[in-house]
């Protein structure tokens, strides 16, 4: 008997359940990831094939469509990557999972998704200032009680949820300037390390039809 037929293979479809509904982009059933955060309509699951993350339960193939249109830049689409270092090191702190999100996207997730209006993803881009910014919000965002309030204080692209407290509040702001410097030594060399493996932050897609 060869050792494949010892080895029992679950397949992902296995763990769909009411409690794990499909993934939009490629139905693979959508695990828990995080709890729900201050900001955001629910818990998050991810898919663990195509990575797409999904706020507060059942998930639309088209309603994500459209939420991904939401990130359309001209040509191009620029996508906070839930397939990042930075999203797998901040987990909760992560910089893209901003107030108010319902989809977040990787690569992956895009291909499938559009794959159902005939179109394929004919580029994909890391854009390094958007993101080592990104992963530094991201590192700050572990040690404040706010999420995104460095970010959205420095006027990058970012939305903030602050503390509901105004001493928390203090707090987050001596200390978003205190570890500044800090925050940064250490959110370079991970996003370069991120960039070279097509595990960046931020990144740029480029869509066409087939
Ligand atoms: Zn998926």
């Amino acid at each position: 008997m060869s050792a494949s037929q010892h080895t029992p293979v679950v397949p992902l479809e296995a763990g769909a359940s009411p409690d794990n509904p499909p993934c939009p982009a490629c139905g693979e059933p959508l695990f828990g990831w995080l709890a729900p955060q201050r900001g955001l309509a629910g818990a998050v699951s991810r898919c663990e094939s195509c990575g797409l993350g999904v706020v507060g339960g059942e998930a639309e193939p088209e309603e994500a469509l459209r939420e991904l249109d939401r990130l359309r830049a001209g040509e191009e689409l620029v996508l906070a990557n839930r397939a990042s270092f930075a999203s797998a090191l901040g987990n909760a702190g992560w910089a893209g999972l901003a107030p108010g999100s319902r989809y977040l996207f990787t690569v992956e997730a895009v291909r499938r998704l559009i794959a159902r209006r005939d179109q394929v993803v004919s580029s994909s881009r890391w854009v390094p200032g958007a993101s080592i910014v990104a992963t530094w919000g991201t590192l700050l965002n572990s040690v404040t009680f706010g999420h995104n309030v460095a970010l959205a204080a420095l006027g990058a692209n970012a939305v903030a949820a602050p503390a509901d407290k105004p001493w928390k509040r203090r707090i987050d702001a001596l200390a978003s300037i205190v570890l500044a410097i800090p925050a940064m030594i250490i959110a370079l060399p991970i996003e370069l390390a991120g960039g070279a493996c097509r595990r960046g932050a931020v990144v740029r897609l480029r869509t066409q039809l087939l």
